[in-house]
């Protein structure tokens, strides 16, 4: 494998962005305003039309300079201008196999390295998170947190840790969750499921109202402890081979468990998982299981959606707005099977946010690497949340649930925020609206 290397072609021949996919771009501009870096900037190089150019001069033999690297690395992959696009130009493909020549190929500086390094050394291993939970909850519950907010001084000195420090959820205690629940009633499917790092670490409750859904809507939910990350942080990222690793890790825990799915609650999860015959199509050994996984990838809200329910639904008087995800509405498609499973829940009330295709800013990690800009886009979407007047904003991404948590706190709004299984939960279990608004 080759390593950083200056001046050159900008891109090898280990699967650069081809030219096939380039030419499909006929320059007509209709994606530009669906794109938050060309609605922050307003630039063309920050536009997904101006990121097609720059990949065309690398195709082409130009050397990938610090200012193609940049408006790469300025590209949130939120995937709204593959929805836009009439042309159907495969912008996610283009811009996973750029970054990966980025990362391969081009010199970053000590301190861009130190924190990917950091951050790829914490992030996909939920052991690792969940080491920070102690800590995090007596930083949190000791009032050292509010005395740091006052001081106002966290965002001056260290801009990445004030990142991070916003958006950590208020944590609570965490049940370890069971390897194996039954079905309620009659069985009519067994799934994998996948708890996810930053999911099963900082969002427990999520998981724990997932596997009873599951079970109320008549699965048997296989949960082994040993699954680790899906990869989808590091393929996003451009590390390649590292999200190999993982994808190998994941099938092996569950290739001989005789499921029938495998079900994910997280969007960024679920979109890298339903292309695992892609990422270990050049793979022997894996090639054939990678696809047939990929076969049983299904969100939670399409899973349902797909079997039905059979479990009854209480009341919940509750005004919901529901937040598309960008990787389950742009990349996977799924927008009407979320809103229909919340729709039938009586006595709930859905509200639409205005500019839906609008990325929250979260983006994997893109938020904790780009602050500022991040909050810019945090900001607008929790504006368009607050304005629906909605009690509870409902989403199937934990990223998207920290960044617009951590937005609508700095604007003084009040919302509360819950998965939709926790949703469904509630609903299942005769909780009450109330339950959700804490
Ligand atoms: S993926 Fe999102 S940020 Fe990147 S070019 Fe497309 S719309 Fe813009
Ligand atoms: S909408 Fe599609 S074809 Fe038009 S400029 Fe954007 S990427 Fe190119």
């Amino acid at each position: 494998m080759l390593g950083p290397v200056s001046g050159g072609p900008a891109f090898d021949d280990d699967h650069p962005p081809t030219k096939d996919l380039i030419a499909d771009c006929v320059h007509c501009g209709f994606c530009l305003p669906t794109c938050p870096t060309y609605v922050l900037w307003g630039a063309e190089a920050d536009s997904p039309r101006g990121r097609i150019y720059l990949m065309n001069q690398g195709v082409n033999g130009e050397p990938l300079s610090d200012s193609m690297v940049e408006h790469f690395d300025n590209c949130l992959g939120c995937m709204s201008c593959v929805t836009a696009c009439p042309s159907g130009v495969k912008y996610d493909r283009l811009i996973e196999d750029t970054r990966a020549q980025v990362e391969r190929r081009h010199p970053r500086t000590p301190r861009e390295k130190a924190l990917r390094a950091a951050i790829f050394a914490l992030f996909p291993y939920p052991r690792r998170l969940r080491l920070l939970r102690g800590p995090l909850r007596a930083y949190q519950s000791s009032g050292l947190q509010k005395l740091v907010a006052r001081s106002g001084l966290l965002p001056r000195l260290a801009p990445t840790l004030a990142t991070l420090e916003s958006l950590a959820p208020k944590l609570r205690g965490a049940p370890k969750p069971p390897r194996r629940v039954a079905a309620r009633g009659q069985r009519r499917a067994v799934v994998g499921m996948l708890t996810g790092c930053v999911q099963s670490a900082f969002f427990p409750d999520v998981n724990s109202a997932t596997v009873r859904v599951l079970a109320a809507e008549g699965c048997d939910v296989l949960i082994p402890p040993s699954q680790g990350c899906c990869g989808a942080l590091s393929v996003h990222n451009g590390r390649r081979e590292e999200a190999q690793r993982f994808a190998r890790k994941l099938i092996d825990t569950f290739e001989t468990s005789g499921m029938d799915y495998f079900v994910v609650n997280a969007a960024g999860c679920g979109s890298s998982l339903k292309e695992y015959d892609e990422l270990l199509a050049d793979d022997p050994a894996y090639a054939a299981k990678a696809a047939a996984f990929t076969a049983k990838v299904r969100d939670l809200a399409e899973l349902l959606h797909e079997l039905g329910p059979v479990a009854q639904r209480h009341p919940l008087e509750l005004t919901v707005a529901y937040h598309d995800a960008c990787h389950l509405g742009h990349a996977q498609g799924i927008r009407t099977q979320p809103r229909s499973l919340l729709s039938d829940i009586p006595g709930l009330k859905l509200h639409e946010i205005a500019d839906p295709e609008i990325c929250c800013g979260s983006a994997g990690i893109w938020n904790v690497l780009n602050p500022a800009p991040a909050a810019s886009l945090g900001d607008m979407k929790a504006r368009n949340v607050l304005a629906t007047g909605a009690s509870l904003l409902v989403t199937a991404n934990p990223g998207c649930l920290m960044q617009i948590a951590a937005a609508a706190q700095r604007q003084g709004g009040r919302i509360a925020l819950a998965h939709t299984a926790q949703v469904l939960d509630a609903s299942i279990r005769n909780l009450g609206g109330d339950a959700l608004l804490h």
